[in-house]
């Protein structure tokens, strides 16, 4: 018997935590259809993986690139995930789709989602289900899971109205939500820190979960606060950790609906608010071990992507473009954002500038505000503001002191090591500015230096949150898995060179150790590089 296509002599890391074993793998119409322990197998095509581990190829369980899929180059700007191993992004995070969408909707989409992309997009699909047929007429380079967002469809049911919904509202949304899962969404999403997730009580999103509930789809939240203070809670100090408070709240919640809920990036943000993290992970065991279907998810850095307004607090953005310019506004605002900056142990020089929108100010792309403050000899302050008044506040930043920072980071470690931690990206990729090193490293940095030199678990244990651990939280059959029957989507790597080499210097360095990635059954990247082999990915329907 001839394959189409085999993989001889690897070691299978099969993604369930079992030990590794030297296999051979025969591939026909792109599944996994036999697998050998003792002869190597014949095929039309042969890969030799002696000496690597084949596992199945990463999911990125967070990811922002259903704002890039729909542009007509955008393997070119996604390609750095497959380069880590990743074949399956699951999109649609934080509150915000692209679908279902309208005329109306799609300025207030567009405002929101500029932070997570450089060209606009015509909204040309109304539906999940539309939006999702637009995607594969078109082709995918990776395979795609959407969920719906919340955000999406509030500004869909409401509008610009930041109230509590009416009844009618209220029930406009619970529609959206039951035909966006039968339209092939994994399940729903909100951003809670984020207009206009930010304006959602709690008995509204428990009458959405219900409707999540009922379809055993998954519940994925970016929480109100991710800090021990924060603008959304009162009193600012004193009191139970807003940290812990917003997750306290969002347990409460999945008990209440009985929802599956995925905790969004669970980061520690300022120095202030590392020593919050056992309390918060010991909240999490508690209410799993009392029944409540929860897990997390986490990329392995103490820095993150966002936008230069995301410190300001929520009256300064309401009229940004008056505040900006308003001598009284910004005194107001610079005591504020020191109380904060003191209070989080978040300084200016713990924020990158990554893309400016400007122009004139491109020379200052990589630099932190402590530094661009040197170089335009403004105390940093100031320095800040300018550079959030130059490009409207849509500058792009790199913030620092996530759950760590330089050699601390206890807990980020503690989240990484925590077998309910899937990873994942949550990277905004660009072809403009200074790059985020989630874009490149987030996998290879998990197996390199958190499993083989730091040892927090096993390859094995790496690769089951890698794989199988994230698909059997969304509901993906035939995937993360080696096994027969499965898709042969697929990473062959070197388990002793496999890492992450991003340093601030260098962002976008390429992975080590990865040699080849399979979607489909058919090689999308080998040795580093591109194989043409158009786009293979599955756009993944519920
Ligand atoms: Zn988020």
């Amino acid at each position: 018997m001839e394959f189409e296509l085999v993989v001889n002599n690897g070691l299978v890391v099969d993604g369930t935590g079992a030990p590794r074993y030297r296999a051979h793998l025969g591939i026909e119409k792109g599944r996994i259809v036999a697998i050998s322990r003792d002869q190597p197998l014949a095929g039309r095509t042969e890969l030799d993986a002696t000496g690597l581990v084949v596992a199945p190829g990463f999911v990125d369980v967070h990811s922002h690139s259903d704002w890039i899929l729909p542009l007509a180059d955008h393997d070119e700007i996604l390609t750095p995930l497959v380069m880590q191993g990743i074949t399956t992004v699951v999109a649609g995070q934080c509150g915000f789709s692209p679908a279902p969408a309208t005329e109306e909707v799609a300025p207030l989409l567009d405002g929101f989602s500029e932070m997570l992309r450089e060209r606009a997009f015509a909204y040309t699909w109304r539906t999940m289900s539309d939006f999702l047929d637009v995607l594969e007429s078109q082709g995918v380079l990776l395979n795609t899971a959407l969920l719906v967002g919340h955000g999406t469809l509030r500004y869909l049911a409401m509008g610009r109205r930041s109230g509590t919904p009416t009844e009618r509202e209220l029930a406009a949304m619970a529609l959206q939500v039951g035909q966006a899962l039968e339209g092939g969404a994994w399940g729903f999403s909100a951003g809670l820190a984020y207009a206009p997730g930010v304006f959602a009580g709690n008995p509204e999103l428990l009458s959405l979960l219900r409707v999540v509930a009922d379809r055993a789809a998954l519940f994925a939240v970016h929480g109100r606060a991710y800090s021990w203070v924060s603008p959304l809670y009162r009193p600012m100090i004193g009191g139970t950790a807003h940290n812990l408070r917003s997750v306290r709240e969002l347990l409460g919640l999945a008990r209440a609906s009985g929802v599956k809920l995925q905790l969004s990036h669970q980061i520690f943000v300022g120095r202030r608010t590392w020593r919050t993290h056992r309390a918060v992970l010991r909240e999490i065991e508690t209410a799993a071990a009392s029944g409540v279907d929860v897990a997390m998810d986490a990329f392995p850095y103490t820095v993150g992507n966002s936008t230069i307004n995301v410190v300001f607090p929520d009256w300064f953005l309401d009229d940004f473009e008056r505040q900006v310019d308003d001598p009284g506004s910004l005194r107001r605002l610079k005591r504020e954002m020191d109380v904060l900056r003191l209070g989080l142990g978040l300084d200016y020089r713990d924020i990158t500038l990554l893309w400016a929108r400007r122009p004139e100010l491109a020379e200052l792309e990589g630099l932190d505000f402590a530094a661009i403050g040197r170089r335009l000899r403004q105390p940093p302050f100031e320095a800040y503001m300018h550079v959030a008044r130059a490009s409207q506040g849509r500058a792009r930043v790199l913030l620092g002191t996530y759950s760590g920072d330089g050699a601390r980071e206890e807990p980020l470690r503690a989240v990484l090591a925590h077998p309910l931690c899937a990873f994942m990206t949550d990277t905004i990729l660009t072809d403009q500015g200074v790059h985020n090193p989630a874009s490149f490293g987030t996998f290879p940095r998990v197996l390199g230096r958190y499993s083989r030199e730091l040892g927090l678990f096993t390859l094995e244990e790496a690769v089951r949150r890698m794989t199988s651990w994230p698909a059997a939280r969304l509901g993906l059959a035939d995937m993360g898995g080696v096994a027969t029957g499965h898709w042969a989507d697929l990473v062959l790597f070197d388990p002793e060179t496999v890492a992450d080499h991003t340093t601030p210097d260098r962002p976008d360095a390429p992975p080590s150790g990865i040699h080849a990635v399979l979607i489909s059954g058919r090689v999308v990247a080998r040795d580093g590089k591109v194989e043409q082999n158009g786009r293979c990915g599955r756009v993944l329907r519920r």
